[in-house]
């Protein structure tokens, strides 16, 4: 069991986090609103106190449910990629720590964020940082099936390894809406960053840079 207890944010913190964006910068993130959003989130909330020293470095920890939290150059990387902007609906498939969830929230869109592990989800019920981000919705479902009540979503986020593109978040897609989904190469090994553009009803994939996520697993997990 992860502990997330309410915890400081000091300059310690903040100066490892100005230290964090210049390495993002450095490896080539640009957007300086996604840079912005990563400086003023204490990162080392998303996990567990053991991790705190180490939180501000360009890597993945442990979650709960055997899963991750995604590196933060990931993160920055795929939001640059989704151009979130104010107010727009966006559709997060795969919560985990929340913490991709609230960087989204940072920039402005309503987030409606699925997770299948019903233990990181009930684990985020309690989670103290959360409380100051109205804007995130979650849910606890399987992300192949999207929100179709919600829908459509001005932009949608996968942020674990799909086996291919889900037909039914394409249909949840606003028309001109943008899709970041890392898909399954073909030893699945690694995956392939794709940016999908829905224009006149048609998909336009866009394939990118090579990334390894946790596996996008179909159906709810109850444990
Ligand atoms: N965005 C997260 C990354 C977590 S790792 C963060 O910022 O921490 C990917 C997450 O996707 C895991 O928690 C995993 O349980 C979840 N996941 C995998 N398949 C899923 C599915 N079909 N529906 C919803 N969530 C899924």
């Amino acid at each position: 069991m992860i502990q997330r207890n309410e915890r400081q944010d000091s300059y310690l913190h903040k100066g490892l986090r100005r230290k964090l964006v210049e390495d993002l910068r450095a490896k080539g993130i640009k957007d300086e609103k996604v840079l912005q959003a990563i400086m003023d989130t204490p990162r080392h909330f998303f996990l567990d106190p053991a991790f705190e020293h180490i939180a501000y470095q360009d890597r993945a920890f442990p979650i709960a449910a055997a899963q991750t939290i995604s590196h933060p150059y990931t993160v920055a990387y795929q939001t640059e990629l989704l151009q979130p902007q104010p107010f727009e609906k966006i559709l997060e498939i795969g919560t985990g720590s929340a913490y991709q969830s609230c960087i989204l929230a940072r920039l402005g869109a309503f987030v409606y964020t699925i997770e299948r592990q019903n233990e990181l989800f009930k684990q985020n019920n309690t989670f103290f940082y959360l409380k100051q981000f109205p804007r995130i919705k979650r849910f606890y479902g399987d992300g192949f099936e999207g929100l179709p009540t919600y829908a459509p979503f001005d932009k949608i986020i996968i942020t674990a390894a799909a086996p291919y593109i889900p037909p039914k978040l394409c249909e949840q897609l606003k028309e001109g809406g943008i899709m970041v989904i890392p898909v399954d190469s073909n030893d699945k090994d690694y995956q392939k960053m794709k940016k999908i553009t829905k224009l006149n009803g048609e998909i336009e994939v866009e394939t990118l840079a090579d990334f390894n996520f946790v596996p996008m697993l179909e159906g709810k997990q109850n444990k």
